[in-house]
């Protein structure tokens, strides 16, 4: 079953996805009263880019090592599912405002 993020946020900053360029200012967590923290992995909502957090809270693209130190491939896939989600809504959005 597909695990369902818990909680949404807004970011303290707003770090730049260094694939697609967009500023990424929210988050969503599958644990209840937790937050983004630095060496957390993340994925971009507007690109499905696999991204971490660095020291400074900044966005990098995920090291092979962090994504080979992911205990919990559910979360990952879930993450992944709800940003090709948001991408499709995105996608009819613009369809329905031409
Ligand atoms: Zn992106």
């Amino acid at each position: 079953m597909l695990k369902i993020p818990r909680e949404q946020g807004r970011l303290a900053n707003t770090p730049l996805c260094p694939k697609c360029r967009r500023e990424l200012d929210a988050f969503s967590v599958f644990e209840a009263g937790s937050r983004p923290e630095p060496g957390d992995l993340t994925v971009c909502l507007y690109c499905s880019a696999l991204l971490e957090f660095d020291s400074s809270m900044a966005l990098i693209t995920a090291t092979a090592e962090s994504i080979a130190g992911i205990a919990d491939l559910t979360e990952l896939q879930a993450a992944t599912h709800f940003a090709h989600e948001f991408q499709q809504l995105r996608k009819k959005e613009q369809q329905l405002d031409q």
